[in-house]
């Protein structure tokens, strides 16, 4: 069903108004994890500002350690939810537990599955049959073929409104926390009729690279690009060595939206 062979036509996914997958890049900025109403305001005010609509946050966070900062869960929803609507903004939220998925949908306008749970069958079962859209992020160490087939999963119980997202795969290279597969994204627009995104913040878990890879995926191809953006990094809860601050995020649109406009 996600295959272009059986729809040539794009996907194309309307969020508040907004449209991913039209030709014109999407962009998604927001904190790694929501941490307060306050936190979640200010990211929101810059984003609107800079006319942006789309917004991230985690409010189930999937922490490689337990003793890590684990999410507000619905109160971390909740307070997305507030923050969206006096922003005007569409807010993109994971959620971990299949059985959370339709109470997230009364607070959220995408559920993302992250790349630990991109095989969690019964999660992609569960958003498959909720009339949501999906932000779907590819596994730690999944091939293209098992990242769309988790895709077929979620369409196959009749949800087609979902955003494939490349966020770094597992190799030898330590260098960068993940390894961008950026030839990932011309594979998978081939492949398949859906948008694709590019998480530069967890595909190479370093500040100083957002920039470059998000021209990189823009002129490959990509239909938009997800980054975090914290008021502080430094005291974030998680990912505080590559969030953005305000000043980083006003550099960062500055470079990168003038390339996507000539790309
Ligand atoms: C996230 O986007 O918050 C996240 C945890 O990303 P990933 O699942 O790609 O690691
Ligand atoms: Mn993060």
């Amino acid at each position: 069903l996600v295959s272009r062979k059986k729809k040539p036509e794009d996907t194309v996914i309307t969020l508040k108004g907004h449209q991913v997958g039209s030709g014109e890049p999407s962009f998604v900025f927001g904190p790694c994890a929501v941490e307060s109403y306050e936190q979640v305001a200010t990211v929101a005010k810059a984003i609107k500002d800079k006319g942006f609509k789309l917004m991230r946050g985690g409010a189930y966070k999937p922490r490689t350690s337990p003793y890590d900062f684990q999410g507000l869960g619905e109160e971390g929803l909740k307070i997305l939810k507030q923050v969206a609507d006096e922003y005007d903004l569409a807010v993109i939220s994971e959620i971990v537990n299949p059985a959370d998925v339709e109470m997230a949908a009364k607070y959220i306008d995408v559920i993302q599955i992250g790349a630990r749970n991109m095989q969690n069958f019964e999660l992609l079962k569960a958003a498959g049959a909720i009339d949501k859209p999906v932000l779907l992020k590819r596994g730690l160490a999944a091939t293209i073929e098992e990242f769309i087939n988790a895709a077929e999963y979620i369409m196959s119980q009749g949800n087609g409104n979902i955003i494939l997202c490349e966020r770094g795969i597992r190799t030898y290279e330590k260098a960068t926390r993940n390894t961008l597969d950026i030839s990932a994204v011309p594979i998978l627009k081939k492949e398949t009729h859906l948008p694709v995104m590019v998480d530069v913040t967890h595909s190479t878990g370093r500040r100083d690279l957002l920039i470059p890879t998000a021209k990189a995926a823009l002129a490959i191809g990509a239909d938009g690009v997800m980054a975090e953006v914290h008021p502080d990094p430094a005291v974030a809860l998680s990912d505080s060595a590559q969030q953005m601050d305000l000043k980083q995020f006003d550099e960062f649109v500055k470079e990168v939206q003038p390339f996507s406009q000539q790309s």
